[in-house]
């Protein structure tokens, strides 16, 4: 059947059935909420269609919302003061998410992920909590016997979402901490944690299956030792990994927390917060995988690996082993003008100057100069997937200018100029030739191919890795030193003072 069909049916039959009008319509806002939810993660997976993907999300988000607001009203009847609270609750959410967002640059993106993941960890915690002590008062009051009781799946539901909701939350803070330099970044280790972690898991869940096996008033200190294993895992499960690795860890709590929802949805009879959760949930996941195998790096090995340990410490030199090719900005604007093919490699020092602009100048003006520009965009550039592609669609470069790896590594060979734009773990060969490197096996850009590489960045610091990077060394390579957007202001009015097309 298809999806609007399916829309329609169910519409249909909520209409037949005795429900209260309220319920029915609430039903069919889920309904369409979730096609809507499965539409947006359909277009976030492409450029081209992600604003509108992320529409459909809003929109479907909004109408669980208004579904939401109308079963309340047939739940606790039309009580004034349950409005008054959620309308409460939303405002304030409202201004501080508001205010999130207009304040937070765009290179605090993974940090703003963490921080709002921690308060819906939080929020499905906290639900399930309260859900379970209406159960046990179900049970303590002698009145209330004939109220439906709180079941062994109920239960069982209800201690997963509670465990999971709180690891989410301290774990989420704890990435925080890290990417905002509030706890030490560096992994923290101590001997068999990885035992101790999995142990506490593994007795949270044996735990849960006893509670959910036979649910009465003994299980109760048992579902607050699992609340309280959930909140202590989540420390300890994001302690021993690099705060460098935080992105994949949040990518990874997201999935939890989505997991949290959907088992929330199963307590509390919610269609739309099980198919939001499990969309989320299995989203999250996928997306943990693909971030790990982009860093051609195990899942295992970014959870348990500590990751950076030895190279974060012992690389950080500000000065260069070798000697290196320099050059002002004026110099290598004339390589730029003599080239017909530029590949522009942007990276996370891009994020941070934000040069898209500059960059699109850039190409801008080399084109009118009858150059070819291309973007080589690599699937960890930066600090977050897409982090690049978000950039440079602000600065209006056009999608079809952007080559993943796979389709334009073999072109680097044919290219006059590689324009290096703040990155440096991307473009390190090392990854190709030095079997020590910790980043050994990463894919990169076979950028030392091209006739030269310009490489704009403020120092001879290494990356995000920690290692040094020899293409910095090599005959090509020149170094234009100097923040990415000033460096790259300057190549602008170079190229446009003596361009109008007699570059080559
Ligand atoms: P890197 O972190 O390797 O390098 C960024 C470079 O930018 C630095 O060497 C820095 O050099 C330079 N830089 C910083 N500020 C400026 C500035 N204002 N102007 C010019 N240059 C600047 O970035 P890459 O994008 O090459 O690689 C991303 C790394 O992050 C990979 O190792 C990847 O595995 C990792 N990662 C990516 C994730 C993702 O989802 N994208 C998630 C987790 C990790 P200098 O200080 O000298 O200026």
């Amino acid at each position: 059947m298809s999806l609007p069909t399916a829309v329609t049916s169910a519409a249909a039959h909520a209409v037949q059935t005795g429900a209260p009008f309220a319920e029915k319509l609430s039903n069919f806002t889920y309904l369409v909420a979730s096609v809507l939810f499965i539409l947006c993660l359909r277009g976030l997976s492409g450029p081209e269609t992600a604003r509108r993907g992320l529409f459909f999300g809003e929109l479907g988000m909004f109408l669980a919302v208004v579904g939401t607001l109308l079963k309340v009203g047939v739940e606790f009847g039309w009580v004034v003061q349950t409005y008054t609270l959620i309308t409460v609750g939303i405002v304030i959410g409202g201004i501080i998410g508001t205010a999130i967002s207009l304040k937070l640059p765009m290179t605090k993106m993974p940090e703003r992920i963490a921080f709002s993941h921690a308060f819906g960890g939080l929020a499905t915690a906290l639900v399930g909590v309260a859900e379970h002590s209406k159960g046990i008062s179900n049970w303590e009051n002698p009145l209330t016997h004939h109220v439906e009781q709180l079941s062994g799946f109920k239960m069982g539901a209800l201690g997963f979402e509670s465990f999971l909701g709180f690891l989410t939350f301290t774990g989420s803070i704890m990435a925080f901490g890290k990417l905002q330099g509030l706890i030490s970044g560096a992994p923290v280790t101590f001997k068999g944690q990885n035992y101790v972690n999995i142990g506490l898991f593994i007795a949270s869940i044996l735990a849960l299956g006893y509670c959910a096996f036979a649910p009465d008033l003994s299980t109760v200190p048992v579902f607050y030792a699992i609340c309280a294993t959930g909140l202590a895992l989540g420390v300890m499960a994001v302690l021993p990994i690099g705060g460098a690795d935080m992105p994949v860890v949040i990518s990874l709590l997201n999935s939890y927390a989505g997991l949290a929802a959907c088992a929330t949805g199963f307590a509390l009879n919610q269609n739309i917060l099980i198919i939001a959760g499990a969309l989320d949930g299995s989203s999250g996941l996928l997306l943990s995988l693909l971030m790990s195998k982009a860093m051609n790096r195990s899942f295992a090995n970014v959870l348990f690996g500590a990751f950076g340990t030895d190279t974060q410490n012992a690389a950080l030199t500000t000065t260069a082993s070798k000697p290196f090719n320099e050059a002002t900005v004026d110099e290598a604007a004339e390589v730029l003008k003599a080239a017909q093919s530029v590949i522009v490699v942007p990276g996370y020092g891009m994020a941070v100057s934000q040069a898209q602009h500059a960059v699109r100048d850039l190409a801008n003006q080399l084109e009118k100069n009858g150059c070819e520009v291309r973007y080589a965009i690599h699937p960890v550039a930066g600090r977050m997937p897409g982090h690049m592609n978000v950039l440079l669609a602000e600065a209006n470069v056009s999608y079809d200018r952007l080559f993943d790896l796979d389709d334009i590594n073999d072109d680097f060979a044919r290219t006059d100029v590689v324009l290096i734009v703040g990155a440096n773990d991307v473009v390190n060969p090392a990854a190709k030739t030095d079997p020590k490197s910790p980043i050994y096996g990463m894919p990169v850009f076979n950028v030392e191919l091209a006739k030269a590489v310009l490489v704009l960045k403020r120092s001879m610091n290494p990356g995000f890795s920690g290692v040094e990077n020899e293409l910095f060394f090599f005959p090509n390579t020149t170094m234009v030193l100097g923040d990415a957007k000033k460096t790259l202001s300057g190549m602008v009015s170079a190229v446009k003072d003596e361009g109008g097309g007699h570059g080559h």
